[in-house]
């Protein structure tokens, strides 16, 4: 096989914005102001703040600081004209109610949501999961899990207006099939992280048979990380996916 010149592809493409990243708002180190600060550097010309929903045990951002968010923002807006900032939040997939750890009253506070599925919350299989993953035994459960995880996450897309699918098939076992078809009915973008490991090479050449779309993210937790973006080029080419499908890098 051919080797391939990555700073070739490095060169040519440029990340324009990064809607997942995290502040000490739930467990990131950073500001947001901190955050925004790194992406202008970076030459992005968006950023989303998009900190863990509230149901997340230990990393969920207190609803009480919501509204401080959008006060800040608010004001860096001004202060930083030369970038879009927004007020995300990384929701949970749960196996309950509407599918999210937010409740339809509090979904209107955000320019946007987004959402992916943790350990830590309290409906969800999180122990099951958990234990499947970090054990020997990786399929202790049976199909059984895989098809009860991909049905909260198929059923969470469907009911919630979601703008980005955070790392599919983290975390779990999941249908990438049938994951990828309800991205595509519902205009969802299916992520790429450079943080995490999914989507894979293997679920991004399952997933780009279905007519979807997909973001690069940091999902930074530390400011040095946001806008990073080579990761998922990277990925993204090894699984012969046609780069002007990823709706956040441009040619430069
Ligand atoms: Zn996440
Ligand atoms: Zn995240």
């Amino acid at each position: 096989m051919k080797k391939i010149n990555w700073n070739e592809y490095f060169d040519n493409y440029k990340m324009t914005f990064d809607y997942h990243t995290h502040t000490i708002f739930s467990h990131g180190k950073g500001t947001i102001e901190e955050n925004v600060k790194k992406a202008i550097e970076q030459g992005l010309k968006a950023i989303a703040i998009s900190d863990h929903g509230p149901g997340h045990l230990t990393y969920g951002v207190k609803r009480s600081d919501f509204p401080l968010m959008r006060k800040e923002i608010k004001e860096l807006r001004i202060k930083y004209p030369e970038i879009d900032i927004y007020l995300s939040v990384e929701a949970n997939i749960i196996s309950k109610g509407n599918h999210l750890d937010l409740k339809e009253k509090e979904k209107e506070q955000f320019d946007f949501i987004i959402a992916g599925y943790h350990y830590g919350i309290l409906n969800g299989y999180c122990m099951q999961n958990w234990i499947e993953r970090h054990t020997n035994q990786k399929e202790l459960f049976g199909k059984k899990l895989m098809l009860k995880n991909t049905d909260m996450t198929v059923k969470a897309l469907y009911e919630n207006k979601i703008k980005i699918l955070t790392h599919p098939c983290d975390k779990g076992r999941f249908d990438i099939e049938a994951i990828s078809k309800a991205c595509e009915e519902t205009g969802t973008w299916m992520e790429i992280s450079t943080w995490h490991d999914n989507l894979t090479v293997e679920e991004i050449k399952a997933s780009q048979k279905y007519d979807v779309k997909y973001v690069i993210s940091s999902d930074a937790h530390t400011v040095n990380r946001v806008g990073s973006y080579r990761g998922g080029i990277k990925r993204a080419v090894k699984a012969g996916l046609d780069l002007s499908r990823i709706v956040n890098i441009e040619r430069v």
